[in-house]
């Protein structure tokens, strides 16, 4: 029986994807290497190829069962978008005909004008663009064929995140390959950003998720006494899957290969309910699509097994919240990993020069990262005591210190007699980097892993295109001045320059290297010291967007223009803004209506039992009831005071036109609101019996799968 089942993957792997195979069987020859150029260097599609593909296209998708066709797209909600399209053509006598041409392939135009554009696009220019994106694999969901396309105003302004990750794509390759030639390496064309991203995720049961107002509709709860045990006991972390989890985690394994996404490593998480699901890495463009689909898929299956996904950053108070690791390295197109430090790392010279130019673009551009995650949710979660702090540093292990060390020496014979002794001797005197020696260190927000770096502050929640953006747009830019430097060298002692370059990049940025635990205070005093960024909160972050430097780097790479840059700062401030007006609107709902409302029944409750007592024994003094009536009243009528503050702050919230202003006006204002009121009513929940309350307790939510 399980053979059977495990027999059936490499059929069902990819099934529903018109992927490299399929093309190459069924396109016509010149078609398909056309169609790869495209992919590969993004050379543009003649018409009559689009048509043979559309038509290639169509049929496949039909003996799938497709009916219908979309452009699919990543505007920036952060979410995808879709709008369907059947392929019926009527034949003028009444029948039809399923169509598809090479113009509906490549370019749509949806009715785009409630996308957020931050004033790229006037109402009376709604027009919005999707073309498509050859490098990401059409695939089919639920009878639909899926095209991932790129979304683009009239004037061709990027209103998505694939349009500019395709950029800061090209931007390193471009930036790469040139340095490569400048060290000698005239092979190599093209290099690709390669992502893996490991998803962590909450499962609870759907009908209590239901009863939830806040879950439903902020993902995160507002309100809510802590369960009596939590994650302390580290026993969930790695532990034995729950059946009914383990059937939940295969079924979505099953769905997400039929779509061809490399679902590899699942596990239970640290704190109770809480996963993780790891693919196997690819092309960053593919990597976002695939965790787009990742994050509906969870959410998807999680309902037919009746749970809730939730993806949210920080769900529930007092426990680990969900982030999303993004493990990131470039490849050549001739199969090298350039981050792969190899056996002797001192004398691999490409190596050295995309590590320190790594390093260098995380330090000169911290505060860029830092505001690629920045979400009001991952704001509750980054810092906290479990997730990397806000602060930006660089962890690289101790092999690749010592590495570091060498080069700082600037003592050049020295680092020669290291490596050659190593290949005398036969010996490794550096031994060979490997994930084990490097990957210990959780608290750092920038983890160098083996042949990889791994960024760990995106939240769960977020496209990854916006961290991998900012990656790559920086680490371009260091490899583009890296490259100046070298091709400027003349006479022998080539690689002695080359090693006196990479030195003084070093010292200028080596203050974001720092191996210890990021997690305490003395780091955050020492990084202030350094000079380093502490930006805590997305109003903090975000006006770096829009700073001269940012403006200057994103623009001489061409991944995004100045309007662009402003618009995405609008956006960004008011999704804050708006996320967290909604969540003080569902607070004050819940607290009014459903908190307070049960705790009135409650004391109800404990009025008429003392007025019974008291029938029966009319001399009865000082009773519990009374007691447990005082400590509610008094916390009750606190609970009114800190609603109505809420109440009144949030009213005027939204008079802020600014909409920096705004934002720091919910992050100081109404979210320490929010804090206070939360803090007495789940103080106040604790004095309550469940059955009053009409949602369930972190208990329930927390403890109740199977
Ligand atoms: P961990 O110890 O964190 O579990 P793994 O080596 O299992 O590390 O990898 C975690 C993630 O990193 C996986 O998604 C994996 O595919 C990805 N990964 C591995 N190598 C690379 C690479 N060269 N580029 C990008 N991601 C990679
Ligand atoms: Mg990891």
């Amino acid at each position: 029986m399980e053979e059977e089942k495990v027999t059936g993957i490499p059929e069902i792997y990819g099934s529903l994807v018109f992927n490299d195979k399929v093309m190459r069987e069924r396109l016509p020859k010149d078609v398909y290497k056309a169609v790869h150029e495209t992919a590969k260097n993004g050379s543009h599609l003649q018409l009559d190829v689009a048509n043979s593909v559309a038509a290639v296209m169509k049929n496949w998708a039909l003996e799938k069962g497709a009916t219908h066709f979309t452009h699919w797209f990543q505007p920036m909600t952060g979410l995808t978008a879709e709008k369907h399209d059947s392929f019926i053509s009527p034949t003028g006598d009444g029948g039809v005909i399923m169509d598809f041409s090479g113009k509906e392939l490549v370019k749509g135009e949806p009715d785009a004008s409630s996308f957020p554009s931050g004033g790229l696009r006037a109402t009376f220019e709604a027009r919005g663009y999707t073309a498509w994106d050859p490098s990401s694999p059409a695939f089919i969901k639920d009878g639909t064929l899926y095209i991932p396309t790129a979304f683009c105003s009239y004037g061709g302004e990027a209103l998505d995140k694939k349009t500019p990750l395709l950029r800061s794509m090209q931007a390193l390759s471009d930036a790469a390959v040139k340095v490569l030639h400048a060290l000698g390496d005239e092979d190599v064309k093209h290099v690709d950003t390669t992502v893996g991203a490991e998803q962590e995720y909450f499962l609870i049961d759907k009908d209590l998720y239901l009863k939830r107002k806040d879950l439903l509709m902020c993902g995160r709860t507002l309100i809510g006494a802590p369960a009596p045990k939590g994650q302390e006991m580290e026993d969930h972390y790695f532990g034995v899957l729950k059946p009914k989890v383990a059937e939940y985690m295969h079924d979505l394994d099953r769905e997400l290969w039929k779509l061809g996404v490399p679902a590899k490593t699942k596990h239970n998480e640290v704190a109770p309910s809480q996963h993780e699901l790891a693919p196997i890495f690819e092309t960053a463009n593919i990597a976002v699509d695939h965790n787009q689909l990742m994050m509906e898929m969870m959410k998807k299956v999680a309902d037919k097994h009746n749970y809730a996904c939730l993806l949210h950053e920080k769900p529930f108070e007092g426990i680990n919240g969900s982030g999303k690791h993004n493990n990131w390295s470039i490849i050549t197109d001739t199969g090298k990993n350039l981050l792969d430090p190899g056996k002797d790392p001192l004398s691999n010279t490409e190596f050295l020069v995309f590590l320190i130019a790594v390093i260098s673009a995380v330090d000169e551009y911290a505060d860029l990262l830092r505001v690629s995650v920045a979400t009001a949710g991952n704001d509750h979660r980054l810092g906290a005591n479990e997730a990397p702090p806000a602060v930006i540093s660089i962890f690289v292990g101790d092999e690749l210190a010592e590495v570091l060390k060498a080069i700082d020496s600037g003592d050049i014979s020295h680092m020669k007699k290291i490596s050659k002794e190593k290949m005398e001797m036969g010996a490794d005197v550096l031994p060979h980097i490997t994930k084990d020696t490097t990957d210990r260190n959780r608290t750092s927000p920038f983890a160098f892993t083996g042949n990889k770096f791994e960024f760990r502050m995106p939240g769960s929640s977020l496209s990854i295109a916006d961290p991998n953006i900012v990656l790559n747009t920086a680490v371009a830019e260091m490899l583009t001045r890296i490259e100046k430097e070298i091709s400027a060298i003349s006479g022998d002692d080539k690689d002695e320059t080359i090693l006196a370059i990479l030195k003084k990049y070093l010292d200028a940025h080596k203050k974001v290297l720092f191996n210890g635990n990021g997690y305490t205070d003395e780091w955050i005093a020492e990084a202030e010291k350094r000079g380093l960024d502490n930006l805590p909160s997305l109003p903090d972050a975000m006006p770096r967007l829009v700073s001269e430097k940012s403006i200057q780097l994103f623009t001489s790479h061409d991944v995004f223009t100045k309007s662009e840059l402003e618009s995405r700062y609008e956006i960004f401030l008011e999704n804050y803004s708006k996320t967290i007006h909604i969540e003080s609107l569902t607070m004050q709902e819940m607290v009014r209506k459903d908190f307070i409302s049960g705790m009135v029944k409650y004391e109800d409750k404990l009025v008429s039992e003392r007025l019974a007592k008291k029938k029966l024994i009319p001399d009865l003094s000082g009773s519990l009831e009374e007691k447990i009536i005082c400590k509610l009243d008094k916390a009750g009528a606190k609970i009114l005071d800190q609603l109505e503050s809420l109440e009144k702050d949030t009213a005027t919230a939204e008079t802020r036109a600014d909409g920096l202003e705004a934002a720091k006006y919910y992050h100081e204002t109404i979210l320490e609101d929010m804090e206070a009121l939360r803090a007495t009513v789940d103080a106040t929940e604790l004095l309550i019996p469940e059955e009053y309350l009409s949602y369930p307790t972190y208990g329930e939510l927390l403890f109740s799968l199977r």
